[in-house]
This record gives structure tokens, sequence and C-alpha cells, in this order.
């Protein structure tokens, strides 16, 4: 099934995603599902995405999924129907995409950073107590790379405290921590369904999943322009719905996401087996308990920048997620932190390096890969 040559020379790009490749293998599939779609001429809210929900709240061990338009909405959404208002603030950790922190922004809320642990980049729950101010409502937890934060010390702080607890899942759907799903273990969890994700769309689309049946009402609503009924607003609500011809791509995909699951975890397994004892690289860190999905392979590695240049210049491709923390972007300068406030945060940013990772990669590919980064290490 695969549309590429089977065999590559040295000089074969490597590139770091390769979605083409991936619609090479679905795209009969793929076309028949929307074919469906112009043939029922029903766009929003009809019943592919009532299906999505459905499947998605399942895969994550929740009881209810609400389709919103991107994985940002869906942040915003959630923290909207946990009752974050203007003024309030919410703990995240500033070794994330901006959107986490964006979302509280656009609440009028302030975010609260909290530094990572250097191992996992997630959320370290020691690091908790000392940022928490009267104004304090909630906690992002987000599970960087495909790896759950360390949830029961996060939800035992947020109890003790009342505050709510919403799971950033946007790159780690499918992932279990301790024999549960990120998705089930807050009082909502966020996913983005942006076409790079482990799960993507063919173009924005994202999706809250709660047990609460009260949140799940709440969210509904607040994504069709507050209507508690039709053409009856109860509160101020948003224009954000995933869109039926978004739901029935990803509801193909859906079908084939446990297989591509199965090759990332193969794939990493396979770089770690060649990175592991290789001094001057850390490969990702899994801790007991935990199954890692791989949206990104991300090692750690010390002149991380020159690396890159090599990896260039042998056509491999790499990425840096995320080169500034957030405590550290001029859109929150404002709060006044310089370097040194996140120390962990800000040494992973310096040294963090993804690597290529899709379902589709071939072994001779990680193997050459893997080659280049123990001979920039050795040398
Ligand atoms: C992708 C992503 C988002 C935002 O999702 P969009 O669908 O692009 O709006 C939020 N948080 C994290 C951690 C992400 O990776």
């Amino acid at each position: 099934m695969n549309a590429h040559p089977q065999t590559t020379s040295p000089l074969d790009p490597v590139p770091q995603l390769d979605l083409a490749g991936q619609y090479a293998t679905i795209g009969g599939e793929i076309r028949t599902a929307v074919e469906s779609v112009l043939a029922s001429q029903q766009f929003i809210l009809g019943r592919e995405g009532a299906a999505f929900e459905q499947e998605i709240a399942q895969l994550s061990g929740a009881a209810h999924g609400v389709g919103v338009a991107s994985g940002t909405d869906a942040l915003i959404l959630a923290l909207r129907a946990c009752g974050v208002e203007a003024g309030d603030e919410v703990l995240i950790p500033p070794f994330t995409f901006v959107a986490t922190a964006s979302a509280v922004s656009a609440l009028g809320a302030k975010p609260v950073f909290v530094d990572i642990r250097p191992d996992t980049y997630n959320l370290d729950p020691s690091d908790l107590a000392r940022r928490v101010t009267p104004r304090t409502r909630a906690i992002i937890a987000v599970h960087l790379y495909g790896l759950a934060s360390d949830m029961d010390p996060i939800l035992n702080f947020a109890r003790a405290h009342d505050f709510r607890v919403i799971e950033d899942n946007a790159q780690s759907i499918g992932a279990n921590y301790k024999g549960r799903r990120t998705g089930s273990l807050g009082d909502a969890a966020c996913m983005s369904f942006y076409p790079t994700k482990n799960l993507g769309a063919y173009g924005d689309a994202g999706m809250v999943v709660t047990n609460s049946s009260e949140m799940a009402a709440r969210l509904k609503s607040l994504r069709n322009h507050g209507q508690s009924s039709k053409y009856v607003s109860s509160e101020p609500g948003w224009n954000s719905r995933l869109d039926e011809m978004q739901a029935a791509v990803l509801r193909v995909k859906l079908r084939h996401l446990p297989e591509w699951q199965r090759r990332r975890q193969a794939h990493a397994a396979e770089y770690t087996k060649l990175l592991l004892g290789i001094p001057g690289v850390a490969p990702p860190f899994i801790p007991e308990g935990y199954e890692h999905v791989f949206h990104q392979y991300t090692i750690r590695v010390e002149r991380r920048d020159a690396l890159v240049q090599v990896l260039n210049e042998r056509k491999i491709g790499s990425a840096v997620y995320y080169p500034v923390p957030l405590h550290l972007q001029p859109l929150y300068a404002s709060l006044g932190h310089k370097a040194g406030d996140f120390p962990h945060a800000e040494h992973a940013a310096l040294e963090v390096l993804s690597l290529p990772l899709f379902p589709e990669l071939r072994s001779e590919q990680i193997v050459r890969v893997a080659e280049a980064v123990c001979e920039f290490v050795t040398h």
C-alpha cells in the first residue's frame, strides 16, 4: 500500500512529517466519505459530527464529546464551561504551544506559569503550590509530545483547593496514564485535529470531552451562540462547530489510528534502541505505567542548533517544539518575567529536538537519522 519506493539512497530527503504519504494510502476511503457528505448537503451539526463525538468520547473513556472548530476553541470553551472569568488565574506550564496560554488570555484571565519536569517536559506538580493566589481557579495540564502529565498529584492538589482541571490533550489522543486514558482524567479535556496532529483533519477541528453531562450541555450551547433551544439564547456564546466534512474525514482516519499509533511506537522504540547509551543524547523518557503515543519523538541534545544544521545538510527534517517558553514571549512581556524564572522550561527550549516521526517512516530512514545524530555527538 506504500506509494513510496521501498529503497532509499543516502541522498533522499527524510521529511519530519509526510502527510502526502499518508493520503496516498487512504485517498480512496476519504473521497468516498467526502462524496457522501456532498450528496447529503448537510454541512453543520449533522450525523457525521454526532457519530464522531461519540467515537472520540469512547476512545477517551469519557461520557460526552462536543465537537468545536479547533483545539484553541476547545480550550477557550472548556475554560468558560469550568467557570473561568476575566481576572481569574489559570495555572499552566510555560513549555507548550502558545494556544494553551492564549486561550486563557482570550477570556481576560491570566496565565500563571508552573515549571516543568526536566525528564518528561510536563508540568511539575511540586511547583504548583507556590503559584497559587486567591484568584486561582483552574489548572491546564498539557500532555506534551504524546505523553501524559503526572495527573494523580495534579488532581489531588486541585481537589484540595477546589480548582478545575482541564487536560490539553491536543498531542496525546489515545495515550494512557496508569491504566486510564488521557481525556478521561480532568473535568474536561481538549483535542485538536489540526492536520499535523496524530488524528488530523483536512482543515481545522477540535473537541472537548467530559464526563459531566451538565458541562457537555453547556458546551453545546456555548459553541452555538449560547442557544439553549432554537433561537433562544441564554448567555453570550460563539460560533465554533466541527463541520460535517471534517468529521467525515476524521472518522475515516480514526479507523486507522490504532495501526498508526502502533507504528509510531515501533519507530520510536527503534530510534531509542539506536540512541540509548550514546553520550550526550537523551531519548524520550517514559515513566512506569505510562503509554506514550509519540506525537513527536523528541530528544535532548547539547549544541542542538548545530545538530539541526548537520541534519539539514543531509536533507533530514527536524523541528524544535518549542524554542521560546511562553513566559519569555513578547505576548507576555506585561507579566514581567525574566530569564531564569522557569529554569527547566528554558533549558528544555534550548535542547529539545523532534526527529522525523510518522507512521509511514521506514526502518532505513530511522537508521540514517540515528546515525547522523550519533556521528554529530561523538565528533
Ligand atoms: C495544536 C495544539 C493546540 C491548538 O490546537 P488548534 O487546533 O491548532 O487550535 C493547543 N495546545 C497544544 C499543546 C497543541 O499542540
